[in-house]
C-alpha cells in the first residue's frame, strides 16, 4: 500500500492559502477583462443594429425617390395634355365640343395639382427621414469611438495579461496537487458557492474576512494556534490568523 502522506494543520493551512491567494489574482485578471469583451459585443450588436436601421430608411428614401419621379412623369403627362386640349379647343365646332374638351382640361389641371401636393408631401417626408439617418449616424459615430477605445484596453489588459496569467495556472497546478485531496475537494466546493472566490480567509478587525461576522476571541486565539483548521460559523469559508495570510506571498 503506499504510503499518504500525513499533512500537519500547519502545512495544510499553507497549502490551502497559497492556492486561495493564487486564485484571487486568476479571479483578478478574470475581472479586469470579464466585462470588456462583453461590453465590446454589446457595443458591436448596437453598432449593427444602427447601420441596419440606416439601410432601412435608405430603402424607405428610395421608395419615395421613385414615387416622386412616377409623380413628376404623371405631371409631364398631365401638362402635354392640357396643350394638347388647348389646341383641340382653338378648333371645335360647337359648344358642346367646347365644354367636353373643357371638361378634360379640368381633370387634367386636378392632377397636376393632386401630384404636386403629393410631391411636397414625399419631400417632406424625406427631410424626415433625412434628418433621423443624420441622428443615427450621429449615434453610430459617438458608439464606434467608444467601441475603438474599449478594443484598445482589452488589447492591452490581454497583452499584458496574458504572460502573468499563463504563469499564475502554471503555479496553480502545483499549488492545488500540494493540497490535501479532501482539503481541495471542499475548497473547490466553498469557493464555487461565493461570487468573490473566497474560501481561506484571514481574520480581520476581529471579524471573519469573508462575512465579516465577528469571531470570539477564543475562537480568535485557536485559529493563532494551528492546531486545527477552523471555519467560520456563518460562511463556512477556513478561517487563517493574519500573520499566516500576510507571510504567504505567491
Ligand atoms: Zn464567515
Amino acid at each position: 500500500m503506499a504510503a499518504v502522506k500525513e499533512f500537519s494543520v500547519q502545512e495544510k493551512l499553507v497549502s490551502i492559502c497559497t492556492l486561495q491567494k493564487i486564485d484571487s489574482k486568476i479571479d483578478e485578471i478574470n475581472k479586469l477583462r470579464g466585462e470588456l469583451p462583453i461590453e465590446v459585443k454589446d457595443l458591436e450588436d448596437e453598432i449593427e443594429g444602427f447601420n441596419t436601421r440606416i439601410s432601412h430608411i435608405d430603402g424607405e428614401i428610395a421608395v419615395i425617390d421613385e414615387d416622386i419621379q412616377k409623380k413628376l412623369t404623371l405631371q409631364a403627362e398631365a401638362r402635354d395634355l392640357l396643350k394638347k386640349y388647348e389646341k383641340q379647343q382653338n378648333n371645335v365646332k360647337n359648344s358642346r365640343e367646347f365644354e367636353a374638351i373643357n371638361k378634360e382640361m379640368e381633370l387634367q389641371e386636378l392632377e397636376i395639382k393632386a401630384c404636386d401636393k403629393k410631391i411636397k408631401d414625399a419631400n417632406e417626408e424625406k427631410v424626415e427621414l433625412d434628418e433621423q439617418k443624420v441622428a443615427t449616424q450621429a449615434i453610430i459615430a459617438e458608439k464606434e469611438e467608444i467601441l475603438k477605445m474599449k478594443q484598445k484596453e482589452l488589447k492591452k489588459i490581454s497583452e499584458e495579461t496574458e504572460k502573468e496569467e499563463s504563469d499564475l495556472l502554471k503555479k496553480r497546478e502545483v499549488a492545488a496537487g500540494a493540497v490535501e485531496s479532501r482539503l481541495l475537494a471542499s475548497y473547490n466546493k466553498i469557493r464555487g458557492n461565493y461570487r468573490n472566490g473566497l474560501a481561506v480567509v484571514p481574520v480581520e478587525r476581529d471579524s471573519c474576512g469573508g462575512c465579516f461576522n465577528v469571531i470570539p476571541p477564543q475562537r480568535q486565539s485557536d485559529i493563532r494556534l494551528r492546531k486545527k483548521m477552523i471555519a467560520c460559523e456563518h460562511c463556512g469559508r477556513v478561517l487563517i490568523d493574519n500573520e499566516l495570510s500576510d507571510s504567504i506571498n505567491v
